[in-house]
């Protein structure tokens, strides 16, 4: 496996692959984002992946500066996974002096964390699209864990034109329902336990079989118990606009909260 930190350095090897995956990061890896990797590997022979904490994706007021990181750790796990090639860029490489080019998507980047987290897909959409443009991989992978992440990279390469093939993989989750995600570091032992409240709610609503969306966010608000509710939301998979009745279009509940100063995100298909 190889590590390499600038752009030519990329472009060299990737002249050298057929054909190519790609499983963009910000790191502090785990299962989830190892599936994409060993799903990677088997879609396209090869599979790369970029570690990159991108700041235009963070809020003022986020956790840019304490995100988690362990480069070390999460070269040894891509490698476990078949990672053939890791870019793991400075900052400055990637948004040198004088960067002025963003890519914004509309529609689907409107509401649930787009309203929340105002920039926030701005900054998703700009960094996946560069990241797209340097790799040219046929497969890109995405974790059906950032739900309207996954939307917005969707739209953005049928909008551009960019000709790669977006596939979306499961939540990964761990034994007692909570989805995976490098923010759970910053979970204390009792937060960890309070944070089950967004799985228990999902799973609740989607085994009930309710149709009436109103009813099932009462189920998901039932199980938040401490958690601060940022939102909850039933919605159309693909508009992501909110419906009042699950009917024959696939459907998503989702929702985001606050377990302490934490905020986490989940989602299921209804
Ligand atoms: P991140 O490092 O959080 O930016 O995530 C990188 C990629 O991994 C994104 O496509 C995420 O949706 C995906 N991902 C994160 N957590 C999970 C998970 N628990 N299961 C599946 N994919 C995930």
């Amino acid at each position: 496996m190889k590590l390499v930190k600038t752009p030519d350095e990329v472009r060299a090897w990737r002249k050298t692959m057929p054909t190519l995956a790609l499983v963009p990061t910000m790191g502090f890896l785990h299962e989830g984002h190892l599936s994409l990797m060993r799903e990677g590997v088997k879609r396209a022979g090869v599979c790369a992946a970029t570690i990159f904490v991108n700041p235009t994706q963070f809020g003022p007021k986020e956790d840019l500066s304490r995100y988690p990181r362990d480069l070390e750790g999460d070269l040894a796990k891509c490698e476990s996974a078949g990672v053939s090639l890791v870019y793991a860029p400075e900052p400055a490489s990637v948004y040198p002096a004088g960067y002025q080019t963003y890519v914004t998507v509309d529609d689907v980047s409107q509401g649930l964390d787009g309203a929340s987290r105002p920039g926030h897909f701005r900054g998703v959409a700009t960094v996946v699209a560069k990241l797209l443009a340097l790799f040219r991989p046929d497969v890109a992978l995405f974790g059906e864990k950032d739900f309207q992440q996954l939307q917005v990279i969707k739209a953005l390469t049928k909008d551009l034109e960019l000709g790669v093939e977006i596939v979306g993989q499961p939540t990964v989750r761990e034994a007692d329902g909570l989805a995976m995600s490098s923010r759970n570091a910053y979970l204390s032992k009792e937060d960890r336990q309070k944070a089950l409240g967004l799985s228990r709610g999902l799973f609740r609503a989607r085994d009930s079989r309710e149709r009436d969306a109103e009813k099932v966010k009462a189920m998901i608000r039932a199980e938040l118990g401490e958690v601060r509710e940022d939102y909850v939301a039933v919605v159309d998979s693909e508009t992501l606009k909110p419906i009042s009745k699950i009917e024959a279009r696939p459907a998503r509940a989702l929702v985001a909260a606050f377990v302490g100063t934490t905020r986490l995100i989940d989602n299921v298909a209804l």
